[in-house]
């Protein structure tokens, strides 16, 4: 059997790099709590993400949970949020004993559909909680004026997003605060990881209380806190592929460019990302296997499986349509969003990935077109 290519793999810094890196770890013992490689990686980050504010988590799913639970949202309160998206940001909402109230998205770029929000809008909403998806940039503008006009906070889901900046800004700019992910399998990684990008100041401290049992002293508690600080041996692989995302996200641009040109032309194929709204990360390769094309989605996925190529769909089913949510919360026209969940595929994505493996699956992709 031919070699396998999965979805993605993960970027790491050269082995000799990490071991050298990590060596006075050694010297100090001081593997965890807020060490000095923690703090280098916050500024370094800010600096990269060129935002005011940055707090790190142990991954950005208790980022997003966290960054929730810092607004002090009265329990039973309603989060319009998008059910195209990874489980993890339905579930940050839910575990804050929170409503999701889910919104349709747009059928071009799979973002929330900033249009349909405002009849969403109850005495009981007190957030709007999108989702970047793919690294695409929400009508960030639209959102910010419904928000005002309704007092409500706007936490991004940004963990697709990083490094894209969106008219000259940084995208966690934008919103009340914005959380990145650092998983593996993220175009930055720190193995696991996380961060939350804010405006407030005052946030800081609510975070560092979330993320460390609200300790802030050797005798005092002043908060009521969980943890989910991030340890040195990740704080120093992030910043070791820091220095190295310009040069991964370029590279996953070639390869990225390679499959529109030989993909371009296929009916019934379309790749579901923005084009020139933003800076792209090349994060995702999505495509949606619609109508005109020769296969279903479901099909085109298992001819590429037994060719050993291992797509993903991202995202079906909608996080609203899961076992744990069905029939849980108010049941919402998710038409758009059901057509995309239903036709959306992941290619194989990432800076190492030959060229030739794309040749290939281009090659099988066209050939059953
Ligand atoms: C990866 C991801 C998360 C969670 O991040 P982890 O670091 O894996 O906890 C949250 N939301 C979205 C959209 C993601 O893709």
């Amino acid at each position: 059997m031919d070699e396998q290519i999965l979805v993605t793999r993960s970027s790491m810094p050269p082995y000799e790099e990490y071991i050298e890196a990590i060596k006075p770890l050694w010297d100090t013992h001081w593997l965890t709590n807020m060490g000095v490689y923690h703090s280098e990686l916050e500024e370094k980050l800010k600096g990269y993400l060129d935002v005011p504010e940055l707090s790190l988590m142990v991954n950005g799913h208790m980022a997003l949970e966290m960054t929730i639970q810092a607004f002090g949202f009265p329990e039973g309160s309603e989060v319009i949020t998008t059910p195209f998206t990874f489980i993890s940001t339905t579930h940050a909402i839910v575990r804050n004993h929170l409503k999701p109230v889910f919104c349709d998205v747009k059928e071009e770029d799979g973002t929330i559909d900033e249009t349909k929000i405002e009849d969403l809008i109850t005495e009981r909403t007190v957030a709007i909680l999108p989702v970047h998806v793919y690294g695409n940039v929400c009508n960030v503008e639209a959102i910010e004026r419904i928000a005002n006009k309704y007092d409500l906070r706007v936490i991004y889901d940004a963990a697709h997003a990083f490094s894209v900046a969106y008219k000259g800004k940084g995208i966690g700019n934008y919103g009340d605060a914005s959380i990145f992910s650092f998983h593996a399998t993220k175009v930055f990684n720190t193995i696991e990881g996380g961060a939350v990008t804010f405006r407030e100041p005052r946030i800081y401290d609510k975070l560092y209380n979330l993320k460390n049992f609200g300790i802030r002293g050797e005798e005092i508690v002043s908060d009521v806190g969980a943890n989910a600080k991030m340890n040195e041996f990740c704080a120093i692989m992030g910043l070791l592929n820091l220095k190295r995302t310009d040069y991964a996200i370029q590279e996953r641009k070639k390869r990225y460019d390679y499959y529109t040109q030989c993909l371009e032309d296929v009916e019934g194929l379309r790749f579901l990302r923005q084009k020139g709204v933003a800076t792209d990360n090349y994060a995702y390769l999505p495509v949606l296997v619609g109508e005109g094309y020769g296969r279903t989605r479901d099909e085109l996925y298992d001819i590429l499986r037994e060719n050993g190529i291992y797509t993903r769909k991202y995202f079906y089913p909608l996080t609203s349509d899961q076992a744990c949510f069905k029939n849980k919360f108010k049941k919402m026209n998710l038409k758009t969003a059901r057509k995309l969940a239903n036709e959306v595929m992941v290619l194989p994505l990432y800076e190492d990935l030959a060229m030739e493996s794309v040749s290939k699956i281009c090659g099988i992709i066209r050939a059953n077109g």
